[in-house]
């Protein structure tokens, strides 16, 4: 069965060395945010292939309670964007 469900879009990721970024942008199916304490890219992983996808990816589950967008641990923004923040990859619409 394949679940269909409403997810906020990830419309851009400067991550170009993750497997799931092809043209600045994820194509995993759903990713998640959120590692320890920081607003970090948890699906974010390295391989020498890189995907074939070309969908958009959404955002499937948050960890970040604190963030205001955070609601029931979910992710209710409209879109979000992922870039580098120091030597990690972070949501930028994350906010305290
Ligand atoms: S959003 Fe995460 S999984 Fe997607 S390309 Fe960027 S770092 Fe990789
Ligand atoms: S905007 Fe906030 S709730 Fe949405 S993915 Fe980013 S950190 Fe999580």
């Amino acid at each position: 069965m394949i679940i269909a469900t409403d997810m906020p879009e990830v419309s851009k990721c400067a991550a170009t060395q993750c497997a799931y970024n092809a043209d600045d942008a994820c194509h995993a199916r759903a990713i998640t945010i959120g590692d320890g304490a920081d607003p970090d890219c948890d699906t974010f992983f390295t391989n020498s292939k890189h995907t074939r996808s070309s969908r958009t990816a959404g955002v499937g589950a948050c960890k970040m309670e604190d963030c205001k967008f955070n609601d029931d641990f979910e992710c209710s923004a409209e879109s979000i964007q992922v870039g580098h923040t120091g030597k990690s990859n972070n949501c930028l619409s994350y906010t305290h």
